[in-house]
């Protein structure tokens, strides 16, 4: 932690010096960006966090969101998911829902999103275009999805080929788009999963992968339907079979990994590839507790994703307190009517600091990307936290440690709480005043 230290930010959005009191640099320093007014001082009882990353987002979901929960992950995505998201045919829909979800991110604290689109092409390049008009660092798929079996008519890639095309023609708009010569908007192939991806498209988009050097997303032995039909249908787990189509490496995201084995775990550390942990959309549609204890001990990277919207919250910092409860729930095991020695895992919690270190640092490690952590160098991404607002529940005391602090704030800091969100040095988010408020009451 950082106490009485001033952070140089060059106009390149990356953090160039970081001064401790006792620099002889300091006092001239602070003098001198003073006089040119570009000297931001923290008042008391305000932080400043680095940006807080989000691994695993479904963004034609976000009308969804803290609704429809009330199935099992392959109902769940027939009954509830696949119509919402085929409306993203529409582009005016697209820009509306994006801009909103875009937006709600960053009040939140999400400066960096790793984004599952739809399967249309035009609504995918609006999300890019919404995340680069609104300074949100994002990595974003078009979602391929080809096979008939699990693929409804209405929303289903029409083959192997277009799905590669389409996957490689988004690639194309976004490393060409203007004002993105930094690379703050990043291309992703996607593969649903294998339950919905023929084996020809899992080997082009493989393919891909290999030719461009892209980011791949794609979820992994997520729910005991999920692992068996993978299982059934390939005779090995996600985690062998994506290897072997080419789709697991350093710059791979898996989603969830609940069912993951050991030999799986090994496979996926070696890859260095990485694991988004999505804690409390775990507990509605996955059947699991993702062992992130034992994970983490493997040297598998993990971050931390809301899985918008089998998740009910857009926060990261919601999703570091429930990865803090569900390990703590694994340890202690949660069916009082077994013996305590049958009904938990020793050694499963996790603590306050490695769940802040998951949703900052740890999604910087798990997209090979320098974010997470102030560190010369490294991108500018930063909120700054005030407790000393309306409706806080923060509140610090004079003796409270650097640590009880940070504790204090991954329990309790909330949106109200987020007054400034920056990304590569550019202002993205910025809490207005409280306006006066009038109300119409209908019926
Ligand atoms: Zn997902």
């Amino acid at each position: 932690m950082l106490d009485q230290a001033l952070m140089v930010v060059g106009s390149d959005g990356k953090i160039s010096a970081i001064h401790r009191r006792e620099s002889p640099d300091f006092d001239p320093l602070v003098e001198r960006f003073a006089q040119t007014r570009s000297l931001i001082t923290l008042g008391p009882d305000q932080y400043l966090l680095p940006g807080l990353v989000d691994l695993h987002i479904h963004a034609p979901q976000w009308p969804q969101l803290g609704k429809a929960l009330d199935l099992p992950l392959e109902q769940w995505l027939q009954v509830h998911t696949f119509p919402l998201e085929a409306r993203f045919a529409d582009a005016s829909f697209a820009r509306a829902v994006y801009e909103s979800l875009v937006d709600g991110l960053l009040a939140n604290g999400t400066t960096t999103g790793v984004y599952f689109a739809s399967i249309h092409l035009p609504a995918t390049q609006i999300l890019a275009d919404v995340c680069l008009e609104k300074s949100q660092r994002a990595l974003i798929g078009r979602v391929a999805m080809d096979d008939p079996a699990q693929c409804p008519p209405y929303y289903r890639d029409a083959s192997a080929q277009s799905a590669a095309a389409d996957t490689r023609a988004f690639i194309a708009y976004v490393q060409s788009m203007a004002g993105n010569e930094a690379g703050t908007i990043l291309p992703v192939i996607t593969p649903r999963f294998i339950p919905s991806c023929s084996d020809a498209l899992l080997h082009s988009l493989g393919q891909l992968a290999k030719e461009t050097g892209c980011h791949v997303q794609t979820h992994c032995s997520e729910s005991d339907w999920e692992h068996e039909f993978v299982l059934k249908r390939c005779g090995r787990t996600d985690t062998t079979a994506l290897e072997e189509f080419g789709l697991l490496s350093r710059r791979t995201i898996l989603a969830h990994g609940n069912f993951i084995s050991d030999a799986d775990a090994v496979r996926i550390a070696q890859s260095g590839a990485a694991i988004a942990h999505c804690p409390l959309s775990n507990v509605y549609l996955s059947d699991a507790v993702f062992p992130l204890r034992r994970l983490l001990q493997q040297g598998v990277h993990v971050g931390l994703g809301s899985d918008i919207a089998g998740g009910a919250s857009p926060s990261i910092l919601d999703n570091a307190r429930h990865a803090i409860l569900v390990s703590r729930l694994l340890e202690s095991g949660v069916d009082a009517g077994r013996p305590r020695q049958d009904r938990r895992l020793p050694d499963a919690r996790i603590d306050v600091m490695t769940a802040f270190w998951l949703a900052t640092a740890g999604g910087g490690v798990a997209l090979d990307l320098p974010i997470g952590v102030f560190r010369e160098g490294f991108q500018f991404d930063a909120l700054l936290i005030d407790a000393r607002v309306p409706g806080s529940n923060l509140h610090f005391e004079p003796h409270d440690t650097p640590e009880e602090i940070l504790q204090k704030i991954v329990y309790h800091c909330t949106r109200v709480n987020i007054r400034e969100v920056w990304v590569a040095n550019r202002r993205a988010h910025s809490l207005a005043p409280v306006a006066e408020t009038e109300f119409l009451l209908t019926t």
